[in-house]
């Protein structure tokens, strides 16, 4: 009989919410492609725009502001790729936003990270002066919240900052709706990225959410899809599935309090099992979701790997990184030191997340992580 798994790793992916799944399904059988003129593309195009409404209604922008993408690592590529001469950037970013500011060869404005986890701005507000100054195209892009510690990062703040320097500012939402509220018009945001596979929806889709009037060339080029912004067919039953998604997430009312009495409840339970245990950005705001452990002693990828011949899926760090044997950038960022770089789990849970599954967690933790040092 095959063992029940539990699955614990809703940073990496959701899994597919009902709604998603049945608006796909519906999609498949739409035969035009969104861009004909006769009825059977006219469906098509209908099932576009009314996914680009529930995706603004989500994270308050207007539709005509949302550009479908294949993710948000397209998403992240497309902004950092506009020609900047000065990005500012924290070194917790998610490797889709990392690589491309390194690729970009602009400037790099660095924010430090406290070893809680949270990006500073100190100096932040004379830096972009600065920049803009100097007549610099200048960029800050901070994410909402990290996909592996879960930390709420201060966007808000950053946001007026750039603002007050006419610096164009970009958030990395991906980890934030359903979890923490969204508004795209409130924070003043010039662009921000979604994916919607963190939602519930699909993988293989995203958005980028760029403000009216903003100008950004386009990475993809081709046809004239989403205003010329972005060529391709569009991804019709994926974008069903994400409009889908994101109007669920949008009608959830309870689902960050269930998910933060199950993450302390686990929390707990990790605390009394290994009293060495270290939750990482534990004094920080962070999402509900999100429990980063580490067991100074014990390697990271060795407990993922006993995890899940238990049944569990978790992960070492981000979900990209696996299967890349090292430390987590974010927690170097953090400079936590090496062994809890080394020794860092991440236990991200979904609003599909019951008693029974920290339940089943918390029966193996001892041991697995308990006892003696595994091999360094
Ligand atoms: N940004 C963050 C913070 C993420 O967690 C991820 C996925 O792990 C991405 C970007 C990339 O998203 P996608 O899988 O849609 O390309």
């Amino acid at each position: 009989m095959t063992k029940k798994r539990t699955y614990l790793d809703c940073n990496a992916s959701v899994p597919l919410r009902r709604e998603a799944r049945a608006a796909m399904l519906t999609v498949l059988d739409v035969a035009g492609n969104p861009s004909s003129v006769h009825a059977e593309g006219r469906h098509a195009r209908a099932v576009v725009e009314a996914a680009r409404e529930q995706i603004a209604l989500l994270v308050n922008a207007n539709p005509s502001e949302v550009i479908f993408t294949s993710g948000a690592t397209e998403a992240n590529n497309w902004v950092l790729a506009a020609g900047w001469n000065a990005i500012a950037v924290a070194g917790i970013e998610h490797d889709s936003v990392t690589a491309p500011v390194s690729a970009s060869g602009a400037e790099r404005i660095e924010l430090s990270v406290s070893t809680n986890g949270v990006a500073e701005l100190d100096g932040l507000s004379e830096a972009l002066a600065a920049s803009a100054e100097a007549s610099k195209r200048t960029l800050l892009t901070l994410m909402m919240a990290n996909n592996e510690t879960g930390v709420i990062q201060p966007v808000a703040e950053a946001a007026a900052l750039a603002r007050e320097h006419g610096v164009m500012v970009h958030t990395d939402a991906v980890q934030a709706p359903g979890r923490i509220p969204v508004d795209f018009a409130a924070l003043g945001l010039d662009a921000l990225s979604l994916s919607s596979h963190k939602l519930g929806g699909p993988r293989g889709v995203g958005a980028l959410v760029v403000r009216d009037g903003v100008e950004l060339p386009a990475l993809i080029k081709g046809g004239g899809q989403e205003r010329r912004r972005r060529g391709g067919t569009e991804n019709i039953s994926g974008i069903a599935g994400f409009g889908a998604a994101a109007e669920a997430v949008a009608n959830e009312q309870d689902a960050a309090q269930h998910m933060a009495k199950l993450r302390d409840r686990l929390e707990d339970g990790v605390r009394r099992a290994t009293p060495a245990a270290v939750i990482i950005g534990k004094d920080a705001p962070r999402l509900a979701n999100t429990a980063y452990i580490a067991v100074p002693g014990k390697l990271a990828e060795t407990l993922v790997i006993k995890l899940d011949l238990e049944g569990i899926a978790v992960s070492a760090g981000a979900a990209c990184s696996s299967g890349k044997v090292g430390a987590s950038h974010v927690l170097e960022a953090m400079n936590l030191g090496s062994e809890i770089a080394r020794s860092a789990i991440r236990v991200s849970i979904g609003p599909q997340t019951h008693d029974d599954d920290i339940a089943a967690f918390l029966a193996v933790w001892e041991m697995v992580a308990g006892g003696a040092a595994l091999a360094a």
